[in-house]
């Protein structure tokens, strides 16, 4: 494409990202559903079940969910646990965060969930505060990975679980070929339809593309310091949820 945003240095790439998601919060949920054909909410929902967050009881049970945007993976575990555990929501971006606490207002949830702003690569909290931490989408965003993920073990607790759920890649033939093709020409019209831009989201296919594979991802959160680290395939690997333990 004309962008050449592979090859934009990690301030411009952030500066990209902080744009789309600005321009698309009020509109984030609904280009969710088009985008993914509503795949989104199974694949948060297995996450969520993977996570498995402690029914009733779970008070002092606390959950960090990075580029946690408009508070999906946050509802979700805090519904689950029947209302008791807490959920901080942390993103980059004051709109996306602005819509998700609209939204916790209008289903009773804000006392449970808390928004505040944070960058993944520097998280605004102390050592060993959180029992879970959750990244749905984000980290393909975050412009140093491995920073990113370092992060994420220092604010966990020992016995604390990582998870991240991302766009992967497609390990069944001929799905591959229909997935390029849908995402490559669909996903930048559907964009344009709902915003009226669409070299945003060509963007965004473009950092899916240039996201690690399921093994070398695991590698990366290795090498961050978790143990017991693992994946699993959703939908013949279009995603792929990783986890992880600090121990
Ligand atoms: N987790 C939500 C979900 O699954 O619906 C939102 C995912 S959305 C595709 C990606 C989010 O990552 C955006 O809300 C964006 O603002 C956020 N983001 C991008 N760069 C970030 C960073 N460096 N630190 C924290 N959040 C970031």
């Amino acid at each position: 494409t004309s962008f050449g945003f592979t090859r934009v240095d990690e301030g411009r790439k952030q500066a990209l990202v902080d744009d789309v998601f600005h321009k698309v919060a009020e509109r984030y949920d609904l280009m969710n559903d088009l985008m993914s054909g509503g795949f989104h909410r199974v694949w948060k929902d297995a996450m969520v079940s993977y996570l498995a967050p402690p029914k009733s009881g779970g008070r002092g049970w606390r959950l960090l969910d990075v580029a946690g945007g408009t508070g999906d993976i946050a509802t979700r575990v805090v519904r689950r646990s029947g209302e008791t555990v807490e959920a901080v929501v942390c993103d980059i971006n004051e709109s996306m965060l602005g819509v998700g606490r609209d939204r916790a207002e209008k289903a009773g949830l804000s006392d449970l969930i808390t928004f505040s702003q944070g960058n993944a690569e520097e998280l605004p909290y102390p050592d060993r505060s959180f029992d879970a931490y959750t990244i749905a989408f984000g980290i393909r965003n975050v412009p140093d990975i491995p920073k990113a993920l370092g992060e994420a073990y220092r604010v966990l607790k020992r016995g604390g679980r990582f998870l991240c759920l991302e766009f992967s890649e497609v390990e069944v033939p001929l799905l591959d070929k229909a997935y390029d093709a849908f995402s490559f020409k669909a996903i930048p019209a559907i964009g344009k339809m709902v915003t009226g831009d669409g070299d945003p989201y060509q963007y965004l296919v473009e950092s899916i593309r240039n996201f690690p594979n399921q093994e070398r991802f695991a590698e990366m959160i290795r090498e961050a310091g978790f143990e017991r680290v693992g994946y699993r395939n959703y939908s013949g690997g279009i995603a792929a949820l990783h986890t992880g333990w600090k121990l």
